[in-house]
């Protein structure tokens, strides 16, 4: 059936059958849409061009405006032009406006207000103050206005109001076909009214889809409404699929468009559905959209390195113009092993000390590395002189030159952004306003999410087109769905204008349009539009906003259509919601029940058929999941062992006869076997499977250096303090504070360069902290009788690994490092192992406790030997082993150890092997210990199950060599 508004535009092409004639729409799309309706219903119309107002005014004024050397300024131009003239008025003398309020949001007020006077042929010189409520805002806005005019006038520049005044009326018999449009401009009225004249056809819209004679098939619509967003969009899905006409014939018209046609795009992805979507998708549904935004992110939080690595690992940057034969993970791993952290100088600073000293097959790479980052950081504007024109041109160069191009959309994006670069440089070129880099970020995001991708204005063959409420209506599809019919998306926002109030538009001039009058003429428009719909139709609306966890009330308009529908003109809203009756969910139960032939949508509507009965019951689907999905009956198979009392291999009992044999020939360290005795289960993943955490700087706005980084640091600076004052082998030694000091700072300038911190105030402070615990170590130093030796002595014979005897004649392979070795008297040494955290875990009645604190015995055994095989002393003693805590916080403690137990050692050593070498791999039951671990999001609560297991007389012989070292204090 026709609508009766292409009726009448067919009919009014038919009045004029030999004049050419100007179909005006509101938009191109629009007047396409219109005229592919007419030929489709009536066959082809001759004659008829589409065309907007401001297409034929510009057309017309063309010569002139080309005579007059003037150019048409772009809405994007004029903004810029208004944000420069309110930045160049918070100069004066106690500005209206400071700075400060000069937001993205305020201008862009100011901007629709002028926008709104010039349309309605307003001049500064017309507004006066008694028109204003608030006389200094009326001043201010006057004074906007007035330098507006003169920058038009200055750069010859035109709108519409001075378009208006250009264009004459159309000397030939041309037609113009313009349907009813209340909410026009004074500018665009008087346009109209100059070149169309006599002869501007104006046929009938028709009624308001919501009066029961209009077009409108309200008798046979469909309702019903669900449970938020998602399941209202896929139980259209449902519908649009159960039947069998072509999903072009289908058009979806989103009353909150943002949000429908989000919703929509994600599930016809998943389900392979072809969309079109009249106002487009923002920004980040497009790669190339995607790293703008990831781009901004990194200038906005001070360039952190895993931003840019992830940039060329999800391809969204790619350096393969540089160098094409090296491979995107090379890129990679290089700038990972650098260490860059964050911070805009780093990069080029690390880039260049490490090109220098780096090995030479890495050069070419590391130059070319640096050569990138010197042109992304090129020019760089100081603290208070940012400009979005700088931003944006700063994101197209790096997306021209680095950015991958791999669909229509990512080329949209990368024209739009040219594009936008252009308009901004040209006003930039008249003035430019400088501004802080937040403020000139927050213009750059409002310049950002102005990009669509996506978008076809017109439908297209073979996809469903989503539409919004401002344009849907106009394909003549014959199956319309009307989604997110609530009262909030239906209500007209009657939002006062915050710069010109009605009240002072009614006192300025009649030709302005009063905020409260455009929100009931838009709406007036936008049901009439949708009164041509005909062919099916289903409403629907979500009666629960998840995201706000509350119900939502059903749009006025919807109730009048069921009010149609039923032919009951006074039924209410509980009328109504009886009718609809229960909203249909995520997964729908008519799917479920297999009502109506309703198909499943995916896997989740299938699967919530398998695993509910006919009453909506859940069953227990454990065995369908587990013969479907192979991994979850593995995983659940894990579970089930683990929370058993056996002791399997889902607890690390491993059974490998590789594992036996490189554990026999591995060398250890004291960390390592005490690692193991910590949590079995830990080593393992780090030290058998070599599972570790990522080593890269992560930014922490509260720290400068990790704990490790912070003992690693100290370690060196007694290090290289002890070996520079012991050179000459003077005795005693000669301790000198200013050496200390110096050998400080060196290496604290060492670290700055390493690692970046934060801020110079956390720089300060930490190193300020170091410099005391340097200063504690000092002090302990002058009270030491003892003469320091060796310092960070490796345990090794000729270069290779000690073969350390232990007191049963068995040997053990070792490796490692002692901080230091002191000589007490003739032939009698003592190890020091530096602390650099809290001394309380070192109990003085606990020797070995259970196997975690072996170093000190196990290092003084290795020492003695080494003293002796190295013939540094034949019948050299290490009677003794500290713990040194030189710092503020371990306030210069010592934990001494005498050595006299070595044949428990052997003990727990071959205890500890012989564990290693059976597979037992087991976790901790000690759960505090998991607090801290890199592997808990692995393990989750296996610690909780481990004091059973380990208790079970089942387990008591696997497990004995385990026990028994635990059980040493
Ligand atoms: S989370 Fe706990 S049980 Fe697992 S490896 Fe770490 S310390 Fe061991």
């Amino acid at each position: 059936m026709v609508s009766a508004f292409i009726r009448n535009l067919h009919e009014s092409f038919q009045s004029f059958p030999l004049s050419k004639k100007v179909l005006l729409a509101p938009r191109f799309a629009d007047g396409q849409m219109w005229l592919h309706q007419v030929c489709r219903a009536y066959g082809h119309v001759l004659n008829v061009e589409v065309q907007t107002i401001e297409s034929i005014a510009l057309k017309q004024a063309a010569l002139k405006l080309f005579q007059q050397k003037k150019t048409v300024i772009r809405p994007q131009q004029s903004f810029w032009i208004i944000q420069q003239i309110m930045m160049e008025l918070t100069k004066g003398k106690d500005p209206y406006l400071s700075e400060a309020m000069i937001t993205p949001g305020m201008v862009s007020c100011f901007h629709r207000s002028i926008e709104d006077l010039r349309q309605a042929f307003v001049h500064a010189k017309d507004l006066e103050l008694s028109q204003f409520i608030d006389h200094r805002k009326g001043a201010y806005l006057r004074e906007v206005l007035l330098r507006y005019e003169k920058m038009l006038h200055a750069h010859h520049f035109v709108d519409q109001m001075l378009i208006a005044q250009l264009v004459d009326v159309e000397k030939d018999d041309t037609i113009f076909i313009m349907p009813e449009n209340s909410s026009l401009t004074q500018a665009r009225q008087m346009i109209l009214q100059t070149i169309a004249g006599e002869r501007l056809v104006k046929p009938m819209v028709g009624l308001p889809f919501t009066a029961s004679e209009s077009d409108f098939p309200a008798d046979k619509a469909q309702l019903f409404h669900a449970t938020g967003t998602l399941a209202e969009v896929r139980e259209v899905m449902r519908r649009v699929l159960s039947h069998e006409n072509p999903l072009d014939q289908v058009e979806v018209i989103a009353s909150n468009y943002e949000a429908y046609a989000s919703s929509i795009h994600t599930l016809s992805s998943e389900l392979d559905i072809s969309c079109t979507y009249g106002g487009g998708l923002p920004l980040q549904y497009a790669r190339m959209g995607r790293t703008l935004l990831k781009l901004v992110h990194w200038l906005e939080n001070d360039f952190p390195i895993a931003d840019f690595i992830a940039l060329l690992r999800d391809g969204g940057l790619s350096l393969r113009n540089i160098d094409e034969s090296i491979r995107s993970s090379e890129w990679i791993r290089t700038l990972e092993n650098l260490h860059i952290g964050w911070g805009k100088e780093r990069y080029v600073d690390l880039l260049e000390s490490i090109e220098d000293g780096g090995a030479v097959e890495e050069k070419p790479l590391l130059v070319s590395l640096r050569k990138v980052f010197q042109g992304i950081f090129a020019t760089w504007p100081s603290e208070n002189a940012w400009s979005p024109a700088f931003i944006m041109t700063w994101l197209q160069k790096i997306v021209t030159k680095y950015g991958t191009i791999q669909n229509e959309d990512d080329a949209v994006i990368v024209k739009e952004m040219d594009d936008l670069v252009a308009s901004l440089s040209s006003v930039d070129a008249i003035s430019s306003s400088l501004m802080k880099k937040e403020v000139a970020l927050q213009y750059v995001a409002q310049l950002l999410s102005g990009i669509r991708v996506n978008g076809t204005s017109t439908p297209s063959p073979g996809a469903i087109h989503i539409s919004s409420l401002s344009g849907g209506g106009l394909t003549g599809r014959p199956i319309t769905y009307m989604v997110g019919m609530d009262e909030h998306n239906w209500s007209v926002a009657s939002r006062q204008d915050p710069v010109l109030l009605d009240e002072e538009r009614q006192r300025i001039s009649a030709n302005l349009i009063l905020a409260s009058e455009r929100g009931r003429l838009v709406k007036i428009d936008q049901n009439k539009r949708l009164g041509s719909i005909n062919g099916n139709v289903t409403l629907s609306y979500s009666s629960y906003q998840i995201a706000e966890g509350k119900q939502a009330s059903p749009a006025f308009e919807l109730l009048q259509i069921f009010r149609n529908m039923q032919k009951l003109l006074d039924a209410d809203y509980s009328a109504m919601g009886n009718a609809l009756g229960m909203p249909v969910s995520y997964l729908s139960h008519k799917v479920i029940n297999f009502e109506e032939n309703f198909l499943p949508l995916d896997s989740s509507d299938l699967w919530t058929v398998a695993l509910t009965d006919g009453h909506d019951q859940m069953r227990n689907g454990r065995d369908t999941l587990n013969a479907e999905y192979l991994h979850i009956n593995k995983g659940s198979q894990a579970v089930m062992n683990r929370v058993s009392y056996a002791i399997t291999a889902h607890d690390g009992f491993i059974q490998s006869d590789t594992l036996v044999a490189e554990m026999g020939q591995r060398a250890f360290s004291a960390s390592q076997l005490e690692r193991y005795a910590e949590c079995p289960m830990r080593f393992y993943f780090g030290y058998v499977l070599g599972i570790w955490s990522k080593d890269e700087a992560a930014y922490d706005r509260t720290r400068w250096l990790e704990p490790t980084d912070r003992g690693n640091l100290l370690h060196r600076i007694f290090f290289e303090y002890l070996k520079h004052i012991t050179a000459g082998g003077s005795l005693p030694t000669n301790h000198d504070r200013s050496i200390m000091q110096s050998i400080t700072e060196e290496q604290l300038t060492d670290y700055k360069r390493l690692i970046p911190a934060p801020s110079q105030h956390i720089l300060q402070k930490e190193s300020n902290e170091i410099r005391q615990d340097v200063e504690w170590f000092y002090n302990e130093e002058l009270t030491k009788t003892t003469r320091p030796l060796y310092f960070e002595q490796e345990l090794t014979i000729d270069g290779e690994p000690m073969q350390l005897k232990l007191t049963d004649g068995t040997f053990l392979t070792i490796k490692g490092f002692i901080d230091r070795i002191d000589q007490i008297g003739p032939h009698t040494y003592r190890i020091i192992d530096y602390k650099t955290g809290s001394p309380a875990k070192y109990r003085e009645n606990a020797y070995f406790a259970g196997g975690t604190q072996l170093q000190h015995a196990l290092y003084a055994l290795a020492a003695e030997q080494w003293l002796k095989d190295t013939g540094r002393d034949r019948d050299a003693q290490v009677t003794e082993s500290a713990y040194f805590f030189p710092t503020a916080r371990g306030v210069g403690r010592e934990v001494v150890r005498l050595q006299d137990k070595y044949e428990v050692l052997t003990v727990l050593v071959r205890s500890l092997l012989t564990s290693l070498e059976q597979g037992v791999y087991i976790p901790t039951e000690d759960a505090k210990r998991c607090r801290y671990c890199d592997y808990a999001t692995v393990c989750v609560n296996h610690a909780a199950f481990m004091a059973d297991k380990k208790n079970h007389p089942d387990n008591a012989v696997r497990l004995r060599e385990l026990l028994e070292v635990e059980a040493i204090d």
